[in-house]
């Protein structure tokens, strides 16, 4: 694998791009406007610099790294890569219409992944010719940090497809977990009803929010109480994937908590709008 593109420069998408060019590979980001990848591309310089300054990165390791990432404002851009990764926003019909574009303009034997936190990467793959090359590869905010990326298998993925992403992981420094094509996958499955049953109690006033997240955290030795994450995942997220694990189910244990659905529709959406579960300062 030498060439990797990355369609959506958002929070995940340009950290994704970072990590892969520190691995050495060329990487092409690609978003739909020129203001957004140069705006992209600060924020990745700027990561660089600070790695720099904490000695976690040497500058010589840094300028390569920035050296080795293109930007550009058409999906067409990807057409070269062997291993395309989307992360474009969590909505079902606009990630299948990338999926789609990108399996006409790439080559067939590129791989076609999708950074998704719920949407099932069968129905991805179903949008293309290429469902044997169509794989989930699910990393954590923030990319540079966490370890961890959910390897997703979809129903028509090959082994082959498998082993490739999971050897791709393992160059960008990361530890690959390979698992089932299943609503939320294992990752969001677990942690969101954890989530939302923190919502509901305080919600039914069991404990204020400081309280829930110290229990959590000095009672499960959880590093972040379950609101606290919340905050920093964005409740809009937690929402959108509590939807999409209750629609896929069909189960009412994953039902999202209408204090949950009251804050997002109030613009309280955590760190990213100044308040959530708890306030912040510019
Ligand atoms: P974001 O909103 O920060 O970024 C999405 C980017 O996609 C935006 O820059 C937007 O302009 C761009 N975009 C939209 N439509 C596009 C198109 N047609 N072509 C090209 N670019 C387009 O979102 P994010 O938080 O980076 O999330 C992206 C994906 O990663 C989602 O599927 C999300 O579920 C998943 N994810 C997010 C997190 C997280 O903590 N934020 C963690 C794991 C996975």
């Amino acid at each position: 694998m030498q060439r990797v593109a990355v369609v959506g420069a958002g929070t995940m998408g340009r950290s994704i791009a970072q990590v892969v060019a520190q691995a050495g590979l060329v990487v092409t980001l690609i978003d739909r406007e020129s203001e957004i990848v140069r705006s992209a591309l600060e924020r990745i310089r700027a990561q660089l610099e600070r790695a720099v300054e904490r000695g976690r990165l040497d500058a010589e390791q840094a300028s390569v790294a920035l050296s080795l990432i293109a930007v550009d404002t058409s999906v067409e851009a990807a057409s070269d890569a062997d291993l395309v990764i989307e992360a474009v926003p969590e909505v079902v019909d606009l990630k299948r219409d990338v999926f789609r574009r990108l399996d006409q303009y790439c080559a067939p034997e590129a791989l076609l992944a999708s950074n998704t936190s719920s949407i099932s990467i069968t129905l991805l793959g179903a949008a293309t010719g290429r469902p044997e090359r169509v794989l989930g590869l699910h990393f954590f905010n923030p990319v540079p940090v966490m370890k961890l990326v959910e390897v997703v298998r979809g129903l028509r993925t090959s082994d082959e497809t498998i082993e490739t992403a999971v050897e791709f992981a393992l160059r960008l420094d990361k530890t690959p977990v390979v698992v089932r094509d299943s609503p939320g996958f294992v990752s969001n499955r677990v942690l969101m009803p954890m989530i939302n049953e923190a919502i509901d109690a305080l919600m039914e006033g069991v404990a204020s929010a400081e309280e829930i997240d110290t229990v959590m955290r000095l009672g499960a030795n959880h590093p972040m109480g379950p609101l606290e994450l919340a905050d920093l995942i964005g409740l809009d997220v937690v929402l959108q994937i509590l939807d999409v694990l209750h629609h896929d189910f069909g189960d009412p244990r994953y039902r999202p908590s209408p204090l949950l659905r009251q804050m997002v529709a109030a613009g309280k959406l955590g760190r990213k709008s100044g308040e959530g579960f708890y306030r912040y300062e510019e």
